[in-house]
């Protein structure tokens, strides 16, 4: 591990702690670290179905965003191993969030994520919310709390939906005693390896969908027509 690139993340460890404890009661039996780390994603999670390991690491772009879209980012990355399953949709883990009373920061994360509208993934297969479709599936009083949050931290909703995005939302890594599924860009990729570490990559040509881990090509996907 190189120090140079990898710090820990106190302050976001107790994010997860206070998301842990109110919210997601089924992981608090799990060991986990946080960190941070340069990676092509805002966040990624990575955890092994066998032993209850877990850990979170967060691009240094995210370090400016507020509390509360951290929290955002946070919940989406802790509903994957709590949703129980390694294949996921991206939307079932928003849907997720949701459920667990925690959309206000779901909608307001999405503010920094560029995400205004639904991010369609994988030729419609799949999809991240965006803040407008965040918003109609929430409480009053959860709506109430979004604009005071909003209006606490002056942030205005962007409508301008960035579609060149420089990086993926994020990326999920799940391990059980053989395998490793990684799924990203709501495409899932099956390694025949477990605890794989290293930097994720997705590469697409020619209706192929290539994920790259540390440079090597690891795995690849036909996409759906
Ligand atoms: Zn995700």
């Amino acid at each position: 591990m190189s120090s140079k690139h990898v710090r820990a993340a106190p302050e976001l460890r107790k994010l997860v702690d206070r998301l842990i404890e109110f919210a997601y009661p089924e992981l608090r039996r799990h060991d986990f670290f946080v960190r941070w780390k340069s990676i092509s994603a805002f966040a990624q999670i990575s955890w092994s179905i066998t032993d209850r390991t877990m850990r979170i690491e967060c691009d240094k772009s995210v370090r400016d965003w507020h509390e509360s879209q951290k929290l955002g980012l946070l919940a989406h990355e802790l509903s994957h191993p709590a949703t129980a399953g390694y294949l996921n949709k991206e939307e079932d883990i928003d849907l997720d969030v949701i459920d667990r009373g925690l959309g206000t920061y779901l909608a307001i994360e999405r503010i920094s994520a560029g995400k205004h509208e639904d991010h369609w993934l994988n030729r419609k297969r799949d999809r991240y919310l965006g803040y407008r479709s965040i918003r109609s599936l929430l409480e009053r009083h959860e709506l109430s709390q979004l604009d005071r949050l909003l209006k606490g931290q002056q942030l205005i909703p962007s409508l301008r939906t960035n579609p060149q995005e420089p990086m993926s939302h994020d990326i999920s890594v799940a391990s059980s005693s053989g395998d490793t599924y990684v799924q990203l860009e709501g495409i899932t990729f099956t390694l025949d390896e477990a605890d794989i570490e290293g930097e994720f990559k997705l590469v697409i040509r020619d209706g192929t969908a290539f994920l790259y881990v540390n440079d090597v090509v690891a795995a690849e996907s036909e996409l759906p027509d």
